[in-house]
């Protein structure tokens, strides 16, 4: 197959594939905050019912699947111990109008309804098996995010124990519009303090994971699907992780386990590091990452999906001038950021390197001592996430590349080259 029929396989395999994307994707309007201000609750369980073997609770299965909770369960005291259980503050987890029906359902018992107009969408949340609340019963008032609207109990079928039932729908209050606002809908691993949030969860800010890491697909534009890259954030409270240990899915990696080292080329955020490794193709499934600081360990579950992957950019202007490298391209927009990088060929270390906004189309590298006559690489590597600002780590991180070889001058006024298309 020759470069340009390649290309054209790679063009449609992409607009195939963007096809779907845009058909399942859904807006993730991050307006929630935790139903209670109190730093002894733990969610003791999401969107799953623990049961041996594969079956899950995934989000094609979420409108009939027996091993779908529909809701989170948050307690105060000790996880999987209902005897340390005991009550605590719910706090609405938005602006909006409750409504507080004492004992008005058999399964729910006491309960309060809230609702929130987001971007255009209501959303509803059911927090159930209160033991009571401080609102008017049978009436609709206005809340105020924070607004303390009932105290967990075990009214209604609450199996005999203290904790507050949350449901979230999107649109209705009908059954098939219950969401998981953490959009994971999978084991308890996977849910914090141990996972991260799903690309499209509902909270204002991802609660927090001890080991903030996400994973995702290398894509080069020359090789296509090739690697697997990891963003973590190295800057832990017991001091910074020099690398993380990564297991994933049966087949992946040899299954051994891989080293992602801390790296965070200049421009990067000192709490985002980034690692990728183009001779291990991803495999959809399961992941876990553990990091050692000082005597801690510290641990995360991270998913894969190798049907999701990043546009590679392609360089379109390369210009080689003495001390510096001038590259362009063009990328999608779902590039977030770029590192743009030189190095010799073969690779030997980096001579130089930078990460730049997503909406650059362009940059210079300049300072770079290169040896004339020897042949160098100026790569460009898009990320599906900012790397220069702290935002929550999410996954998918995903990298699309591209590279173009080129000779250093000898001397003389410098090399110019636009790559073929
Ligand atoms: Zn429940």
């Amino acid at each position: 197959m020759n470069s340009e029929s390649l290309a054209k396989t790679i063009l449609l395999s992409f607009i195939s594939l963007m096809l779907v994307l845009t058909a399942t994707a859904h807006a993730s309007p991050g307006f929630m905050t935790p139903p209670f201000d109190d730093p002894e609750v733990r969610l003791q369980q999401g969107w799953f019912y623990d049961s041996p073997g594969p079956l899950r609770c995934r989000p094609e299965d979420r409108d009939h699947s027996p091993f779908c909770h529909y809701g989170l369960d948050y307690v105060k005291g000790e996880v999987d111990k209902p005897a340390t259980w005991v009550p605590f503050e719910v706090a609405a987890v938005a602006d909006g109008k409750a409504l507080y029906r004492p004992a008005g359902s058999k399964t729910w018992g006491n309960y309060v309804i809230t609702t929130h107009a987001v971007g255009g969408i209501t959303y509803y949340t059911v927090n159930a098996h209160l033991d009571s609340s401080p609102l008017p019963p049978r009436k609709w008032v206005p809340i105020t995010r924070g607004t303390p609207i009932g105290t967990s109990g075990k009214s209604g079928l609450a199996n005999g124990v203290v904790h507050l039932h949350l449901e979230v729908y999107e649109g209705s209050l009908k059954k098939d519009d219950r969401v998981d606002p953490y959009d994971i809908y999978d084991t308890k691993a996977l849910y914090p303090p141990h996972g991260v949030c799903g690309e499209h969860h509902l909270w204002s800010e991802c609660p927090p994971s001890d080991l903030p890491i996400a994973g995702g697909t290398y894509f080069d534009g020359n090789f296509g699907l090739i690697g697997t890259s990891f963003l973590f954030d190295p800057s832990s409270s017991l001091g910074s992780l020099n690398s993380v240990d990564i297991t994933g899915p049966p087949g992946w990696h040899n299954d051994a386990s891989f080293q992602c080292f801390r790296y965070q080329p200049p421009g990067a955020a000192p709490e985002r590091s980034m690692c990728w490794d183009v001779n291990t193709p991803p495999v959809t499934g399961q992941y876990s990452a553990q990091a050692e600081v000082g005597n801690e360990l510290l641990e995360a579950r991270l998913s894969i999906d190798t049907a999701s992957w990043l546009e590679p950019p392609a360089i379109t202007k390369l210009s080689v001038l003495p001390g510096q490298v001038q590259v362009e391209w063009t990328a999608t927009s779902q590039a977030r950021s770029f590192l743009v990088r030189v190095n010799p060929v073969p690779f030997s270390g980096v001579t130089g390197e930078v990460v730049v906004p997503g909406e650059e189309r362009g940059t210079t590298l300049t300072g770079l001592s290169l040896a004339g006559g020897a042949q160098y690489q100026a790569v460009v590597f898009a990320f599906s996430r900012d790397v220069r600002t702290p935002e929550s780590v999410l996954n998918p991180f995903n990298i699309g590349a591209h590279g173009v070889v080129f000779t250093a001058p000898r001397s003389g006024p410098g090399y110019s080259e636009i790559p073929p298309e």
